[in-house]
């Protein structure tokens, strides 16, 4: 086979446009790669059944494509006139129906197709390579492998790369490299075995949690509590999950993994067949694609399924008590305690984590693989031998044993050694040799939260850290929950503004850079009546911003997931965003009866002027989009708002390396940097104020706006405007930001604001009032 390069892979082909084939598609062309997108044909036309993905896509929610034009990178065909041009491409990528027999033909067909040097992999979940492939001449099976994709493709991060023993090394770098560069992935090598790791370890831990929590006669809504975020798992828990992914999808899963492992696996204890997930689905309750799951919502009545009584019952939504202290202290809380609720917690870490263990080193020789793909895949926050750390691997064996469990020989033989250790600036990790490894990150890829096990922070409170890496750049880090600033985390920008270094960059490897600041604490502000304490901390807030903004060297905010309301403020603050693809953007606080009060209306007022060069345009089009609480779902989404500015932001398809683009934006910026000067504002005046009022007034007669909407939208035409009987009048940076404060305590003092907040925070959803 002729010699390949990444920069080879220009134009790709996916096979199978169902659910994955038409979210690979959908990525690739978010990379700017042109895609050929076939399957088979249909009575309704030759190309009918590719050309329905390409409308699934264009409407899929969240959306698969990061700008709607994406769409047009991807051309359609079928399988029987286009395989000619499938040869021609790059990468085929195969994501037909889990058949053999069906996925072989293709192969078969394919061949007389193929130009040297394409590449050909599968999608397959459960099909072993060598199946796949034996029937094919070695030029084949030599440039063929397992690209294994999560759902949905956009926003899960792992890929699991599988090489066949035959499969080419330079076939492997070239797609580790153009999935983990241009796709965004964190690549995970796998060796062909069931379920590889994600799925391995992912299916298993979900068994494990219905399993027991049916064992101990628990309601769902407790095991989902604590099999959650108690543990760092997603909110979701197992239950969630199953409606999510839907019942029948993941009993097919399960069945699958039951025949193909092991009989002796000990997934066989917790993954035999569900009675009460194959009873939900003989009822007809497969998840949230249909009528419900586990959950449903039935009008405004938001139900569970009672496994005691086999019925619907309203949805309990206060969380046991056990689970609150456990989003405070973690899985060392959860399993401390004798009730039920703390036994449910270690029986099912106890199996996840051992099991774990029982795969090394037979399916992988590091344990950085299994918390990777866990992390990456599942959106854990911590893999399972990151919990072992956490519980301390000695205490974990010497109760298992107490207790009679099996002890895994890799488990037995490392107790009382941490699996992770920091060695001077390397974090390191023991493998199946048990000696330390340096973890395995590609070059460039930095994940902060591993990072951050190497270094000090030189300040730090409970809100958030500063750090000094190694060539001096400071790091802001947040870390309370859903990254919710508060007094604490604003302290911490404004010690790095008053000490920048050669530079700053914001940054934090959570799911959500930040979703605002935090209510909570507002709330509470509001029903003490406490409006001094709003303007302090909004006066803090702004300071924080302003000096971040004016201090001596450049900025960088490199989000990545929700960086809205308040965290965004922190974003618009700085010299340059690095952003993450799949970061969501915008100004929120309308939706819950504010105004923005850390400076994004002035910023954005500021960016609409320098856009139009007229301030009463300005003023209007940072009062629709803020009185909306209009946000993007990328950067390119935001460039249109003024979020995110064309040629001077920049956006990063794989997160872990934001840090990385954001020491070379800075290492840029940092000769001769000076901060910008300050600029003079103008109000734009009681003629756009009334414009912008009697727009209002005739939404709301109309049925369009809500009394409360007209408040607060009418307070952010204020700001800019400076009111009805306003001259145009030119006001400093310092007035905006008074300006906006003024505003925000005029609005918390109303009763509408309050139960906004109040409904938000206590059921989770925004209302209109
Ligand atoms: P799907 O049922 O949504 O889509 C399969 C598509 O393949 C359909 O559009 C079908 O018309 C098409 N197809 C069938 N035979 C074909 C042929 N001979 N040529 C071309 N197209 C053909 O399935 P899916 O969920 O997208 O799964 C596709 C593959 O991805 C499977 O191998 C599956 O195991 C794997 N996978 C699925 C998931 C998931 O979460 N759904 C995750 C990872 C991997």
């Amino acid at each position: 086979m002729t010699k390949i390069s990444d920069s080879d892979i220009k134009k790709v082909c996916v096979i199978g446009a169902g659910t994955m084939g038409s979210g690979i598609a959908a990525q690739c062309a978010n990379a700017g790669v042109e895609v050929l997108l076939l399957d088979i044909t249909s009575d309704a036309g030759r190309n009918a059944v590719a050309e329905g993905a390409i409308e699934r896509i264009k409407k899929s929610d969240p959306p698969l494509l990061m700008r709607k034009e994406n769409v047009e990178l991807i051309s359609v065909g079928n399988i029987e006139d286009d395989l000619d041009k499938a040869g021609q491409c790059d990468w085929i990528c195969e994501a037909i129906v889990e058949r053999l027999d069906i996925k072989r033909q293709l192969y078969s067909n394919l061949l007389p197709h193929l130009k040297p040097t394409t590449l050909v992999s599968s999608n397959t979940s459960t099909i072993p390579i060598k199946l796949l492939v034996e029937e094919n001449p070695q030029d084949f099976r030599e440039r063929f492998c397992i690209t294994h994709f999560f759902n949905p493709v956009r926003y899960m991060r792992l890929l699991e790369l599988v090489r066949g023993e035959e499969t080419r090394s330079d076939v492997i770098e070239v797609l580790h490299e153009f999935n983990d560069k241009m796709l965004g992935k964190g690549v995970v090598n796998c060796a062909d075995t069931p379920g590889f790791l994600g799925n391995r370890v992912g299916v298993f831990a979900l068994q494990a949690a219905v399993h027991e929590a049916v064992a101990l006669e628990l309601k769902i809504e407790e095991a989902d509590a604590i099999f959650g975020r108690p543990m760092g798992i997603p909110k979701t828990g197992a239950f969630g999950l199953y409606d999510l992914i839907g019942l029948d999808l993941m009993g097919d899963v399960v069945r699958s993994l039951n025949t193909i492992l092991d009989q002796g696996d000990p997934f066989m204890e917790v993954g035999g067949e569900n009675k009460v997930v194959n009873d939900q689905v003989a009822r007809g309750f497969t998840g949230n694609k249909g009528d419900g799951g586990f959950y449903r919502e039935v009008g405004e009545d938001k139900q569970a399924w009672d496994l005691q009584s086999g019925d619907w019952r309203p949805r309990v939504r206060e969380l046991p008590e056990l689970a609150q202290r456990g989003e405070k202290g973690g899985i060392n809380v959860l399993i401390e305690g004798d009730d039920k609720l703390s036994i449910f917690a270690w029986r099912v870490l106890a199996r996840i984590l051992t099991y774990s263990a029982s795969l090394i080193p037979d399916v992988t020789h590091s344990p950085q693989d299994i918390d990777d793909a866990m992390k990456l895949g599942y959106n854990w926050v911590q893999g399972p031998f990151e919990m072992i750390d956490t519980i301390g691997s000695g205490k974990f064996v010497e109760r298992l044993e107490q207790e009679g469990w099996h002890v895994p020989d890799f488990l037995r033989d490392n107790a009382g050694k941490p699996f992770y250790e920091a060695q001077g600036s390397l974090l390191k990790v023991r493998h199946w040799d048990g000696e330390l490894h340096p973890v395995n990150l590609p070059e460039g890829v930095v994940r902060f939260h591993m990072t951050r096990r190497t270094l000090k922070p030189v300040l730090e409170n409970a809100g958030a850290s500063l750090f000094h890496l190694q060539d001096g750049l400071r790091l802001v880090e947040f870390h309370t929950k859903a990254n919710a600033l508060d007094a604490d985390c604003m302290e911490i920008v404004k010690a790095a503004a008053e000490n920048p270094g050669p530079g700053i960059i914001v940054h934090n490897d959570a799911q959500h850079f930040s979703a605002g600041v935090n209510l909570e604490r507002f709330l509470e502000m509001i029903e003490a009546k406490d409006w001094d304490g709003i303007g302090k901390f909004l006066d803090g807030f702004q300071t924080a911003v302003e000096a971040l903004l004016y201090c001596d060297a450049p900025v960088v905010g490199a989000p990545s997931g929700l960086a809205i309301g308040g965290g965004y403020e922190v974003l618009a603050h700085g010299d340059k965003v690095v952003a993450h693809t799949n970061s969501v953007l915008g100004l929120v606080e309308s939706s819950v009866g504010v105004v923005p009060g850390g400076g994004g209306v002035k910023e954005t007022y500021l960016r609409w002027y320098k856009a139009t060069g007229d301030w009463a345009k300005a003023a209007r089009k940072t009062f629709d989009q803020v009185g909306y609480a209009l946000t993007a779902t990328s950067p390119d989404e935001a460039v249109a708002m003024q979020y995110f500015v064309e040629g001077r932001d920049q956006q990063v398809m794989n997160r872990d390396r934001l840090i990385e683009a954001s020491r070379v934006a800075l290492a840029n910026m940092h000769n001769g940097y000076k901060p910008r000067e300050k600029p003079q504002f103008m109000l734009a005046g009681g003629e756009a104020h009334d414009e912008m009022v009697a727009f209002l007034e005739n939404g709301k007669e109309k049925g369009w706006f809500f009394p409360h909407d007209v408040t607060v939208a009418s307070a952010i035409a204020k700001i800019m405007t400076g009111g009805s009987w306003s001259e145009k009048l030119v006001v400093t940076e310092r007035d905006m930001y008074a300006r906006e404060r003024a505003s925000f305590i005029e609005l918390a003092k109303t009763p509408e604001t309050l139960e906004r907040i109040t409904q938000l925070l206590r059921n989770g959803n925004a209302i209109r009032n």
